[in-house]
């Protein structure tokens, strides 16, 4: 089965819970499994900045789901999060859940790109990933620790480190 990796990012409501429940939620979903999570950062926005900062991490699973089938199950948990469709891009969500990486897969069809189409510009997702696992090549575009070496890192701060951990407040 081939390993998936996917973003979680949440800047509205209960952002920690959102990430938390989200990833359990797709741990629920038939055909998921051995699911762990990355570290929580604190990120801020892109676009508009007239809405509160994202929380972001990154979740690792076995996948036995086609790619566009754990699409539609990820905007169904979406959906179950109170997200809304909203016209203005990048604007304040409960719960945003994007495919990073689905093995060692390239996908480009109307509605599914893989790997995610900011992958390389994003350090809210290259940091998560890269913690998760060190060594993953982004089929396409190289080593992950290089992705970070060219990366710039805004605003972005580590937020919980691990489950049950206290709040961390250093870069
Ligand atoms: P961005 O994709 O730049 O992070 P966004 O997450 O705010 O922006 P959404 O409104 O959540 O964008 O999604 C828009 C569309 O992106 C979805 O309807 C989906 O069909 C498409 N999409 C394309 N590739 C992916 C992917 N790898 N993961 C999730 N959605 C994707
Ligand atoms: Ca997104
Ligand atoms: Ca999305």
């Amino acid at each position: 089965m081939p390993r998936v990796f996917v973003a979680l990012g949440s800047n509205l409501g209960d952002r920690e819970a959102h990430l938390l429940q989200g990833a359990c939620d797709i741990c629920d979903v038939a055909g998921c499994s051995d699911l762990v999570s990355s570290s929580i950062f604190q990120t801020a926005p892109m676009g508009p900045q007239d809405q509160p900062d994202y929380l972001n991490s990154v979740c690792a699973f076995e996948c036995g789901l086609e790619p566009h089938v754990l699409l539609g199950e990820l905007q169904a948990i979406e959906l179950k999060h109170g997200r809304v469709k909203n016209t203005k891009r990048w604007s304040a969500r409960p719960l945003d859940l994007d495919i990073l990486l689905y093995g060692t897969s390239q996908i480009a069809s109307v509605d599914l790109t893989i790997p995610h189409i900011g992958i390389a510009q994003r350090s809210f997702v290259l940091w998560p990933l890269a913690e998760l696992d060190s060594e993953l090549d982004v089929p396409g575009l190289g080593g992950v620790q290089a992705l970070m070496v060219d990366c710039e890192r805004f605003g972005i701060q580590r937020y919980r480190t691990g489950p049950g951990e206290s709040v961390q407040d250093a870069k």
